[in-house]
This record gives structure tokens, sequence and C-alpha cells, in this order.
């Protein structure tokens, strides 16, 4: 028995990293698993994972920050699978730049993915969990959203808007047995921080009192916590796992 047994999920970003990881746990919990990324090809290699694991995949290529791709093949994952139980809003990226040196585009470009890609999957999936009367939305949030930090000020406008998002959406949707939950990771070994120039990468180390950086498990651990029945009476929180970075 997993704690996710008979259950559909949809994970965004799901071709690496973070998202990668939560599908791989998801699908190992007993669910199947819809994976959707920008890059056809890495989602699809997630999706292969997924089946070798025993559990029903598709993947999905879609950009989250245009509603009408995101409607597509949320109905494409609708139609072969008849449910989706779980959403996970993931999808991220981040262009680094102090603001007086921003330009809108990179403003523009972060607050579409990474803000407006969860409005666009929440618009696509909710009419549908509210007729189910069920479902887990989670949001893949950051401790920068939390605590902002130098050359990201769109990344942390993105990713508190993402908080109060989450929020306002429980608040709607709590009548209806659909949790709204979000995750504020801190520091996590993957691409988008293997960019990082080692000496901050060492700072930051020195600001994790565990003592070392997150792997994508420790948050897909979390995530499924808050995917599973065991969150049931959780809705509107932000976890933040960070190694104790933000307390
Ligand atoms: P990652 O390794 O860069 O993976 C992000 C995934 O999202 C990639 O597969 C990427 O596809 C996909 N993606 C990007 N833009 C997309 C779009 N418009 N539509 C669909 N998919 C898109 O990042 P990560 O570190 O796993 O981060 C995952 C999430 O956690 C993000 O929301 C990030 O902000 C958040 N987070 C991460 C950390 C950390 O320390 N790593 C900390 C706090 C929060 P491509 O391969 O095509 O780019």
């Amino acid at each position: 028995m997993g704690l996710l047994d008979s259950k559909v999920a949809l994970v965004t970003g799901a071709g690496r990293g973070i998202g990668k990881e939560i599908s791989l746990t998801f699908a190992k919990e007993g669910a199947d698993v819809v994976c959707l990324d920008l890059d056809p090809e890495s989602a699809s290699s997630t999706a292969r994972e997924v089946e070798e694991l025993g559990r029903r995949s598709m993947s999905l290529k879609c950009d989250v920050s245009n509603l009408s791709e995101v409607e597509g093949a949320f109905k494409s994952a609708l139609d072969k699978f008849g449910r989706i139980d779980i959403l996970v809003n993931n999808a991220g990226i981040t262009r680094d730049n102090l603001l007086l040196k921003m330009s809108q585009e990179e403003w523009d470009l972060v607050l579409k993915v990474n803000l407006k890609g969860a409005f666009n999957c929440c618009k696509a999936i909710i009419k549908h969990m509210m007729k189910q009367r069920s479902g887990k939305i989670i949001n893949i949030a950051s401790i920068i959203g939390l605590i902002g930090n130098v050359g990201q000020t769109n990344y942390a406008a993105s990713k508190g808007g993402l908080i109060a998002f989450t929020k306002a959406l429980a608040k709607e949707l709590a009548t209806r047995n659909i949790n709204v939950n979000a995750i504020a990771p801190g520091f996590i070994r993957t691409a988008m921080t293997e960019a990082l120039p080692e000496e901050i990468r060492e700072q930051m180390l020195k600001n994790i009192p565990l003592g070392r950086f997150g792997e994508p498990s420790d948050v897909a651990n979390v995530a499924l916590f808050l995917a599973s029945p065991l969150s049931d009476y959780i809705t509107g929180q932000v976890l933040v796992v960070d190694g104790g970075m933000v307390m």
C-alpha cells in the first residue's frame, strides 16, 4: 500500500531537479504521474522512469506561462487519466540582476513563469477538482519569497506573490475539500543552484544551521506529505524546507 495509491498527479517542470524527484517519489507511493515540462525530452525521460516504477505516466511539452497551451495539456491529461487529484506547480526560473540593471524582459519573464504559470495551471484544473470535491494543490515557492535577496527582486516578488496566491486560493477552495499549500525551499542542489559561483555557495552554507545543502528528495518528501491524506487538515500553509536558514 502506498500513500498515493489510485491517485493521479500532474507535476510541472518535471523534467529535472525538484520536479523530477517529486514525480518519482509520488510514483513510488502509487501515483500515476503526468510529467509536464518546457523540454519534451526531459519530460518524456521522467515519464519513462515513472513507468519503470510500475505506474502509468504521460509526458507533455507545455509552457506554463501560456494559458491556451496549459488548457490543451491539461485536457489531454484528463482525456487519458479521467482525473487529476494532485497538482504540483513546480516550474520556475531565475533571471537575476540588480534592480538598477534589470530589464523589463527579465522582470516580466520571471513573473510570467513563476506566478502566472501557477495561475494558469490552477485555472485549468480547479473546475475539475471542485466537481470531484477533492484535490491537493502544492505550489513550490522559495524562502526568497519570505526574506528577499539581493539581485532577485523579480524572483522574490514572484515567490512572495505565489505564497499570497496560495493563501487566497486555499480560502476559496476549502469548502470543496481542496487543500492548497506551498513549500518554501532554501538552497537545494539542482541545476538552478549549480550555476551560482563557489564563493556564494560557501557563504550560503555558513548560514544553514543543519550544515548541508538540501537535496531534491528533502523537498519531494514534504510534497509527498502535502499530497497525501496525512495532511488533510492542513491548508493555506507554507512549509519551509531550508535546513533552518529561516527561523
Ligand atoms: P531546475 O533544475 O531549473 O528545473 C526547473 C524545471 O522547470 C526545468 O525542467 C525547466 O525546463 C522547467 N521549466 C522552466 N520554465 C518552464 C515553463 N515556462 N514551462 C514549463 N516548464 C518550465 O529548477 P529546480 O531547482 O528543480 O527548481 C524547481 C522549483 O523549485 C522552481 O520553482 C524553483 O524556483 C523552486 N526553488 C528551487 C530552489 C533551489 O535551491 N533549487 C530553492 C527554492 C525554490 P527546461 O529544462 O526546459 O528549462
